[in-house]
């Protein structure tokens, strides 16, 4: 990828200067793009920041005319065309503005002084701080105090309407308790965001299913609110804080202050907040939160300073992208440098084989850092990363250590790039890449031990078998010395050999043996999870075992039965049915069975065979008033329907909405039977007289 980096503008002419204008502009345009729609940013936020200051400065230089779509003028990106077929459009009542950066002190006291140029010096100004938190903007409109959309902030004009998603987040309230107070209509804005804890747990889930990590946690919370899928959006755990308004927010109050009391009372989580009289008593307190910014439970990549008392507020206005009574003081990058020392092909669980760079060891927001994961040969190949390379390293959302990028791309002393490996590094198998994927992956299966002891690993863990206990390096062990060469070992093991071994008394035999014991009644879904299957994550664990309540039933199951789980997709359905058969998989299993590994069957809720969608196959389409898409079709499952997405002869039923378009169409093509919304909410089991004839 090519690179621009600022030019000094003094010491060029004014045509490259113009020219340099227009490329910087369409650079940060694409940079946009891959940040807001497709949530895969480019370049470091710094680097970012630095462009769009340099185009500012040209910008101003130049002294022309300034494109109203340049990136200094605009907010985030306009509303997807790569998304637009998965979420429809929102305008907001009031558009969503961005916020102005201040990146030192200086910045700082600069905002207080056009402040006081507009004020006046003599007037008091009251500053609320409020922590910036690193997530993405959602505009919640309430009309009569009930949830009716929700929207991301887009182009700051209009959004993605994420409502469905929305309602998954437990700090948002669908409707506010009565008070005669409350605007008929009102826009509530805040940032959604993930945890650390949440953001920890998710990456250990995808990366036991095998899926793709989050670099850090905006990105997290960004691609699992924009899920396609509500129901894997709500699983997600995402939190929210409110922090403004849009509509409705004019004379309802007065200050910052009382909108985040009022927030509070409507049920919304918000942020604890201080108030400053002067800004020197601001930029203080900046220092002293710098300081203890790690300790905060989620990102928070500044502070935000905001004119408390709204009439000063419109007194003193906004620009065409942000206000100019608030200013977000950026916390630095916490980036530091480092050697990479070597670069190593390190295998998974499921074969995948990750560079990673070993680096000089050094202590990064407060943690020691000496690897850092290049993710796939991809990644390692745009980064360009090499051995003895100076780079920069960080923390993705303070949790994992992350390249920025190397120092010195350009010098023609650095050493070769790093030879991709044709075979694996632990059992010397070839090492294959399937078409499309980035991941290079051992196929040596299970004769690989590196791959064994990862499994084993997994195998073992918490939301696995739970054997408290047996730790990577007691597992490594019990392998290099041959004890274990599958999970149905670990059942049949002969504990007299470890009797021998140092640092094992008996009480730690004995310890270990009562948890092995315990673990053959472990529960279904825990079982499922721990034998590794690929793309079978604690989720879809738990919807297997709902829905066959017992392994063997899973093992049982064909495409259709698997499709018809909620979670379960195509690839996870083939993923299930390849493991299953394995027939080293099935012999690892009739191992367990007759070790006496029993997972306690979970009831099954029986499907009424009498019910008229029992056994049907049933396409929704066009747009529902009272439920959600994706409740339907949780609902349409537990009935014992199929909810297929495109009609076919073999459609039983089209349920058609308001706006349906060719499906409907194709339907009465066919001959097909349509049934309304209300039709449907009478086989989901709603009352009549709660159903208005749609
Ligand atoms: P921003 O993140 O700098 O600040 C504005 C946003 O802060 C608001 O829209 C709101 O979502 C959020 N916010 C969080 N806490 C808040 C609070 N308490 N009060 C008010 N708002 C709060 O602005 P932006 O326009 O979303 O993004 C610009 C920044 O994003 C850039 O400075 C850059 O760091 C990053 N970016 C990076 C890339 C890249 O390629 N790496 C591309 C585009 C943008």
């Amino acid at each position: 990828m090519s690179r621009l980096f600022p030019v000094q503008g003094a010491t060029i002419g004014r045509d490259a200067q113009m020219k340099h204008t227009v490329q910087l502009r369409r650079l940060l345009h694409e940079y946009n793009y891959a940040y807001y729609i497709l949530d895969k940013p480019q370049v470091a936020d710094a680097e970012y920041d630095i462009l769009l200051r340099e185009l500012d400065r040209l910008e101003k230089t130049l002294a022309l005319p300034i494109p109203a779509d340049s990136p200094t003028q605009t907010v985030g990106s306009p509303f997807a065309k790569a998304s637009s077929q998965a979420f429809t459009a929102c305008e907001h009542g009031v558009p969503m503005l961005s916020l102005a950066n201040a990146f030192c002190a200086e910045e700082v006291l600069a905002f207080d002084q056009r402040i006081i140029d507009v004020l006046g010096d003599e007037h008091p100004r009251e500053y609320i701080v409020e922590p910036k938190i690193d997530g993405l903007a959602v505009n919640l409109r309430y009309e009569s105090g009930v949830l009716v959309s929700a929207a991301t902030r887009g182009d700051g004009r209009v959004g993605e309407n994420v409502t469905d998603n929305i309602r998954g987040i437990a700090d948002i309230p669908w409707r506010f308790p009565a008070s005669e107070d409350i605007p008929e209509v009102l826009e509530v804005r805040g940032e959604v965001y993930m945890s650390k804890a949440a953001f920890k747990k998710l990456n250990q889930c995808q990366q036991d299913a095998g899926d793709k990590v989050f670099a850090n946690l905006r990105n997290a919370a960004a691609g699992s609110l924009r899920q396609l899928d509500a129901k894997v959006s709500a699983q997600r755990k995402l939190s929210f804080f409110a922090y403004g308004v849009g509509l409705g927010g004019t004379g309802w109050v007065s200050s910052q202050t009382e909108l985040f009391e009022a927030l509070h009372g409507l049920s919304f989580a918000v942020q604890n907040y201080v108030c400053f009289s002067d800004i020197q008593a601001v930029l203080n307190y900046y220092d002293a939160f710098l300081q203890q910014r790690t300790a905060m439970p989620y990102d928070v990549d500044g502070l935000v300073f905001k004119l408390n008392d709204f009439e000063l507020q419109a007194q003193v206005g906004a620009v065409s992208r942000a206000p100019r009574w608030a200013i977000a003081h950026k916390f630095p990058a916490e980036e530091v440098e480092t050697t990479v020392e070597d670069i190593i092909w390190q295998v998974g669980r499921t074969g995948v084989i990750t560079p990673v760079a070993v680096m000089q060891a050094v202590a990064v927001a407060g943690v020691m850092v000496s690897r850092a994961t290049l993710h796939n040969v991809n990644e390692l190949a745009r980064k360009d990363v090499r051995q003895g390379d100076r780079i920069l390293v960080r923390r993705a959302g303070d949790v994992i250590p992350e390249v920025v990028c190397v120092l010195g791309l350009h010098d023609s002393n650095r050493s070769q790039p790093a030879i991709v490996p044709s075979h694996c590094p632990e059992c010397q198998a070839l090492i294959v890449q399937e078409e499309g994927e980035s991941a290079i992956r051992c196929s040596g299966g299970l004769s690989c031990l590196a791959q064994l002891k990862e499994r084993l690993s997994h195998f073992v863990a918490r939301h696995g078998m739970d054997i408290e206990g047996l730790g990577e390096k007691l597992i490594a062990r019990l392998v290099d010395e041959k004890f274990l060469r599958s999970m149905a070992d670990l059942y049949e093991l002969d504990w007299s050999c470890l009797e021998s071994w140092q640092g094992i008394g008996e009480k730690k035999i004995n310890n270990l043996r009562q948890a092995i014991e315990l673990s053959k009644s472990c529960a279904l879904p825990n079982f499922l999870f721990a034998l590794g299957i690929r793309h079978v994550g604690q989720a879809t664990a738990r919807s297997l075992s709902e829905t066959f309540g017992t392994w063997q039933a899973v093992m049982a199951a064909d495409d259709e039965a698997l499709l018809a789980v909620p979670d379960v997709g195509h690839e996870v359905a083939a993923s299930i049915r390849s493991f299953f058969a394995e027939p080293h998989n099935v012999e690892v299993l009739q191992r367990l069975q007759c070790a006496g590994v029993q997972p306690k069957p979970v009831v099954v809720k029986a499907i009424d065979v009498a019910h008229p969608l029992a056994g049907k196959t049933v396409v929704l389409t066009g747009t529902f008033k009272r439920v959600t898409r994706s409740d339907a079709q949780t609902s349409l499952r537990a009935l014992g329907a199929k909810a297929s997405s495109s009609v076919s002869k073999k459609t039983d039923y089209v349920i058609a909405g308001e706006n349906a378009g060719s499906k409907l169409e194709k339907a009465n093509q066919l001959g097909i039977t349509v049934a309304n919304e209300a039709q449907l909410l009478l086989w989901l089991g709603w009352d009549k007289n709660d159903i208005d004839e749609t």
